[in-house]
């Protein structure tokens, strides 16, 4: 999906966009985040040489939980927005965007932010419980009590031990 920003029209007029971009392309541990078409809409205002993007994506993300590794399946929508410029001057913000003979490639922006988004996004809720560390259980179905037994380390066992037996003679 591709805008020319050149071909807006009058300036400070916002032009609504909406369309489908395909990210079945993006590949991260192994499985596509984005199997199914992400839906965008938006608009697009030039104003003194740049343009301002702004867009919704909406998406289904197909992911694994990164605490449990159970799969996660969820709709979700993110809200975007890119200052472009059909060349970028030496001292333009790092976020601005460059659309190189006025096409913006909407694809790929939507594509990079989906992605660096993913971390965040990959929890099957924002309270799991995650995996056990001591016995692998996930901790969102049982409770296996490993947390519960008090663990000693060695270099205190000693301290323990004769704390113990000053209670002793208490
Ligand atoms: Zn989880
Ligand atoms: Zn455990």
């Amino acid at each position: 999906m591709r805008i020319n920003i050149l071909a807006l029209g009058p300036e400070e007029q916002p032009v609504p966009f909406a369309g489908t971009v395909d990210l079945s392309y993006m590949v991260r541990w192994g499985e596509a985040p984005f199997p199914e078409p992400v839906s965008v809409s938006g608009t697009a205002c030039r104003k003194h040489g740049q343009t301002l993007v702004e867009l919704e994506a909406q998406y289904t993300l197909h992911t694994i939980c990164a605490r449990c590794l159970q799969p996660v399946v969820r709709r979700e929508t993110a809200d975007l927005d890119y200052v472009v410029m059909e060349q970028l001057e030496q001292d333009s913000p790092q976020d601005w965007v460059e659309a190189p003979g006025g096409m913006l490639d909407i694809t790929a922006l939507v594509g990079e932010d989906l992605f660096l988004a993913l971390d965040a996004a990959s929890l099957c809720s924002k309270d799991c419980k995650g995996l056990c560390p001591a016995c692998g259980a996930d901790r969102n179905q049982t409770d296996c009590g490993c947390s519960a037994q008090k663990k000693i380390d060695p270099r205190f066992a000693a301290l323990s031990k004769l704390l113990d037996d000053k209670n002793d003679t208490q």
